[in-house]
């Protein structure tokens, strides 16, 4: 169920109707960003109840929203979502397209540091790289916790890159939460209903990765589950999924971008990493998501990929990530997309709670 309000609405009008929705029972959801007041209703219970909210002052109208997804949707929200960075002009969703890269893994200060300037120098505005490792086995390498996360937030001062690393469980979000400016969900989790709710109760956007089985429907409903406690930062990524190809590690489905495009407002990324396994097939990829439409890439780098603790063979070397970012400069120019001007960043100081 939606609510559109009157043009002329005013802000006391919009506070009257969200008051009776709770009244009713129900969860309202004002949403920021569109061109006149929309709130958005979840709730467990039958939502008819919400039609007699159509009599109140300032309501245009009351509109049932029929796809299982509600607040992901483009019926809620037709303009699309731009995320936001606390202490940072980034974005993800804007004109700008989001460039995120660095290690499968955090193993060492001196590791992620040499690749946080490196890929910032490429032209990165977002350091990756994971503390907390889901590993198909348990005797692989399983990351270095938060002594890793400590790290990143370190790199973070020194280099002026946003931060983003991955939580695994609710112990790891909680951590996760405090150092990292942006939680990312990884494609095992992705229907980890419980994380999915926890990162919703969390003020960081949230990188939310496809599953390697998950349908479009599934992905959007894992990102409605987050929205649904009320973070509305969510971006969406695809990162290859399970086919019987196996000349790459999974499948990149290039064509879930313009297919999300038309359902959502959030913004998508792509992970040429994860779907093309090895390194000579990911900057092919990474351009091909660009042209397709995508906000933006994780990438992952690696100064000395032989000796990776995880995904090497897969990772960039920072020489080739530069180049790769130049071509995609050129693509987004067709598309009226925009790039940072690559160089060292100033450090920001963002998103530190710590
Ligand atoms: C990763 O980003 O290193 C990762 C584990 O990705 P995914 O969840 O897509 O496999
Ligand atoms: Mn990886």
């Amino acid at each position: 169920m939606l609510i559109s309000m009157n043009v002329n609405a005013t802000e006391e009008q919009m506070r009257a109707v969200c008051t009776r929705i709770e009244e009713l029972g129900f969860r309202p959801h004002p949403l920021t960003g569109t061109s006149r007041y929309v709130i958005g209703i979840t709730g467990n219970k039958d939502l008819s109840a919400a039609d007699q909210l159509s009599q109140m002052p300032g309501v245009a109208e009351v509109i049932a929203v029929t796809k299982p997804y509600k607040l992901v949707s483009r019926d809620m929200k037709p303009e699309d979502t731009v995320v936001r960075f606390a202490g940072s002009d980034a974005t993800v969703g804007g004109a700008e397209l989001a460039i995120m890269a660095g290690p499968c893994s955090v193993e060492s200060r001196d590791q992620i540091f040499r690749v946080a300037e490196a890929v910032g120098k490429g032209g990165a505005r977002f350091l990756r790289g994971g503390a907390f490792k889901p590993r198909t086995s348990p005797y692989a390498f399983q990351g270095m916790g938060e002594k890793g996360l400590e790290i990143m937030a370190a790199a973070r001062e020194a280099f002026g890159l946003l931060v983003v690393t991955e939580a695994i469980d609710q112990e790891s979000l909680a951590l996760v939460e405090q150092y990292a400016d942006m939680i990312q969900i990884g494609a095992r989790n992705m229907q980890n209903f419980a994380l999915l709710k926890q990162a919703g109760r969390t003020r960081k956007p949230v990188l939310l990765k496809r599953g390697m089985s998950a349908t479009l429907e599934e992905l959007l409903m894992a990102a409605e589950y987050i929205m649904s406690e009320g973070n509305y930062n969510v971006v969406l990524c695809e990162r290859g999924i399970r086919t019987f190809a196996s000349h790459t590690r999974n499948t990149l489905d290039v064509g879930i971008i313009p297919a999300a495009k038309k359902l959502t407002h959030l913004p998508i990324l792509v992970d040429p990493s994860h779907a093309a396994g090895e390194r000579d097939k990911v900057v092919p990829l990474a351009l091909a998501g660009v042209a397709a439409g995508a906000d933006g890439l994780i990438v992952e780098v690696h100064c000395d990929p032989d000796r990776a603790l995880s995904d090497g063979a897969q990772s960039l070397y920072p020489d080739q990530f530069a180049a790769m970012v130049g071509q995609v400069r050129g693509i987004g120019e067709v598309l009226g997309r925009t790039l940072p001007q690559p160089g060292h960043p100033q450090p920001t100081g963002a998103g530190v709670s710590k």
